[in-house]
């Protein structure tokens, strides 16, 4: 769903934090996690996600929980 391949969860962040005003990419809800993707290439991007698509991004991507902003 959300990572191609060599991609990983770099960070997860509050909207709040970024300034950010966005809504989910996968849906359009209110975003409630910011997460930040690596790729192999060096390059990042963001990706806003509602809870409930945060919470199923979780589930396929456990190790994103070690990276959650406290
Ligand atoms: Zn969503």
């Amino acid at each position: 769903m959300l990572l191609q391949h060599g991609e990983e969860v770099s960070n997860c962040l509050h909207p709040e934090f970024n300034k950010l005003d966005e809504s989910c990419s996968e849906c359009g809800a209110v975003c409630y996690r910011v997460i930040v993707i690596s790729g192999t290439v060096g390059r990042s991007r963001q990706l806003s996600l509602c809870g409930k698509h945060f919470i199923e991004a979780l589930q396929k991507y456990p190790e994103m929980n070690h990276r959650q902003a406290s």
